[in-house]
């Protein structure tokens, strides 16, 4: 599968958020051999958690999927620049590589705020930002439009 086919699935994800009036953001994790791993999707709303992130969420079943915290060589993608909880669960789990789609001007840890990923923490995973950006972005601009 190609990047962007992860990333679709990401968005797919992303949807399935509108159902319960959570902000749209949707996450995937591919192993090494480029099987998907783990999937989440924002929660927030629909579980009441400040924590259920699309990220931790994916992260979470791929670490039970793998039956390890450590996700070594894997890649997560999301359809928005991770925030600083997803930042941190991102180092803590070891992923190798993040490819988001939309930039996060309010809370972004991969440069929009600030780049976690370039201090002196113990992990350096590779970022890559700008995936099916369009799309990503897209998904987010009509939810919040269709509020006001
Ligand atoms: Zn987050």
């Amino acid at each position: 599968m190609t990047h962007e086919a992860y990333m679709q699935e990401a968005l797919h994800q992303a949807r399935a958020c509108l159902e319960h009036g959570d902000v749209p953001v949707g996450c995937v994790i591919v192993s090494s051999e480029g099987e998907i791993i783990g999937r989440g999707r924002n929660r927030r709303e629909e579980e009441g958690r400040a924590t259920a992130h699309a990220e931790v969420e994916a992260i979470n079943m791929a670490c039970a999927t793998l039956g390890s915290w450590r996700l070594t060589g894997c890649t997560l993608y999301v359809t928005l620049e991770p925030c600083p909880m997803c930042a941190g669960a991102i180092i803590n789990s070891r992923i190798a590589c993040v490819r988001y789609g939309a930039k996060e001007d309010k809370s972004g840890c991969c440069g929009s705020v600030l780049n976690l990923f370039e201090e002196r923490f113990n992990h350096h995973p590779r970022i890559y930002g700008g995936l099916l950006e369009g799309e990503c972005r897209g998904i987010l601009e009509e939810f919040f439009s269709a509020l006001r």
